[in-house]
């Protein structure tokens, strides 16, 4: 049967940019899919500038989305880099911010679930605990809200409506 390779399809489900898969394996947990950046010089976790290689990490794991009840995680060591502005650093990876155990998908849900949802509805949905929830949202706002975004603001209206 002629068709994509299953590192492909698997590559395709995942839907990330940059990264390339090269297995997975069915834990306890999940989905474990062996990934790598697709990127061949490692970058500077903090300011993404390509650095030369220090040594590498562990392997280690990525929270990703489920697909049905199986949770995906993506697996992957690491390398650090020795950048000249910020020293010994753990590699920038294309699909999680720096210092995540979650992707970046992965943490937009919890934002998107966050402004619709109480907080242990997410934890109990996510299988997460209140911290985590925290912790990313604080990351995403952090990174979105620009310090400059009231500049310019003239008029801030309030509309109050009395419940029936
Ligand atoms: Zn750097």
């Amino acid at each position: 049967m002629a068709g994509p390779r299953p590192q492909e399809v698997l590559g395709r489900v995942l839907r990330i940019q940059g990264l390339s898969v090269r297995g997975a394996r069915l834990t306890s947990r999940g989905l474990e899919v062996e990934v790598r950046p697709r990127q061949r010089k490692p970058r500077c976790g903090v300011c993404g500038r390509p650095a030369p290689g220090y040594d590498t990490k562990p392997g280690r794991l990525w929270r990703h989305l489920a697909l049905g009840q199986t949770i995906f995680w993506l697996h992957y060591a690491p390398r650090r880099v020795h950048c000249r502005e910020h020293g010994v650093r753990v590699e920038r990876v294309p699909w999680a911010a720096h210092d995540s155990s979650f992707t970046h998908a992965f943490e937009e849900l919890v934002a998107w679930q966050a402004q619709r949802l109480d907080k242990s509805s997410i934890c109990r949905m996510l299988g997460i605990n209140w911290r985590t929830v925290g912790t990313i949202i604080e990351r995403l706002v952090e990174e979105r809200l620009s310090p400059n975004r009231l500049e310019g603001l003239q008029v801030i209206g309030v509309d109050c409506y009395r419940a029936a």
